[in-house]
């Protein structure tokens, strides 16, 4: 099992020279899960040693240009290339007509194929965007006066054989041992083994998105007991009036979610262009919990 996360931008609103806008990939097991997909993505995945054809779905929190400006590109180099997939793009309220909208405001000269899921959850209702079977996507939404939506990536949790337990009955692997991987009791040698005796349960990993909001209680209820949190911090405590009028977060205000939420790690990101130096973010979350990171364009967290 492999968790990584890629910052492909970091900044709100505007590009800066060391900071694009947004877009986050999780690459889980080889599979890329975009989230936004601000101008300049595709750019920041070559950078980065991404193939766009690996992108299997785009979640998109919301339709401000700063998450959506790169996406109709993307979307037009992914056909263009050897992708014999639908892509599955799930978005708040309105996200079909909106990517009706922009699959006409360009020519496309092959196929596309795009299944659009749009999600409406009520305030405070955390509800399924995608369930495979190793992992699941939830989202709730935010408040930020165009809808919104926050994400969590969600694995399940996974039953392993013990080995070494396994071999103590004289077990190797074969079918019993996938029996007893599905949770089921075997017999073997005349003798009953139970799933509890040589498995144990793996936990699968949790990492939530909070993207652009006020302060909300859905937001630590999504993120609950997450091993990883990336939230938006665009403003630091001096500038609180202004995250209330344009409904953003300070970054104090993000790790207090963080830390209602009981999440290990808390990672910041979407910082306002104003600041050429964001280390007082970081000063400012740490009074709220103890580990917290700033995001910068290309940084890579293994979770
Ligand atoms: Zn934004
Ligand atoms: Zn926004």
């Amino acid at each position: 099992m492999t968790l990584e996360i890629t910052f492909l931008g970091t900044s709100s609103m505007v590009p800066t020279k060391e900071r694009n806008v947004q877009a986050i990939l999780l690459d889980y097991n080889g599979e890329l899960l975009l989230f936004d997909c601000g101008e300049g993505t595709q750019r920041q995945m070559n950078i980065a040693g991404f193939s766009r054809a690996r992108v299997k779905k785009v979640f998109l929190t919301h339709w401000h240009g700063d998450h959506v400006g790169g996406l109709i590109s993307l979307i037009q180099t992914i056909f263009n290339g050897e992708y014999h997939d639908t892509l599955h793009v799930y978005g708040p309220k309105g996200t079909k007509l909106r990517l009706e909208h922009l699959r006409k405001s360009v020519d496309f000269e092959n196929e596309i194929r795009l299944e659009v899921h749009e999600l409406n959850p009520e305030p405070r209702e955390i509800i399924t965007a995608y369930e495979g079977e190793e992992y699941l996507v939830e989202c709730t939404p935010m408040r930020h006066g165009t809808p919104t939506i926050a994400y969590a990536f969600v694995e399940k949790d996974k039953r392993r054989v013990d080995m070494a337990a396994a071999a103590k009955h004289g077990l190797k692997t074969g079918p019993l041992v996938g029996k007893l991987q599905r949770g089921e009791t075997v017999e073997f040698k005349g003798k009953t083994i139970t799933a509890e005796e040589v498995t144990y349960v793996r936990t699968g990993k949790k990492v939530a998105l909070i993207p652009d909001t006020t302060l909300n209680d859905a937001a630590p209820l999504l993120a609950e007991n997450a091993d990883v949190m990336i939230c938006e911090s665009t403003y630091g405590g001096e500038h609180e009036e202004k995250a209330a009028e344009y409904k953003h977060l300070t970054a104090a205000q993000a790790a207090l979610i963080a830390q209602q939420a009981g999440v290990k790690r808390l990672i910041l990101t979407h910082f306002s262009q104003r600041y050429t130096s964001v280390n007082h973010l970081l000063d400012e979350a740490r009074t709220h919990h103890p580990n917290v990171e700033l995001a910068h364009d290309f940084y890579r967290v293994t979770v």
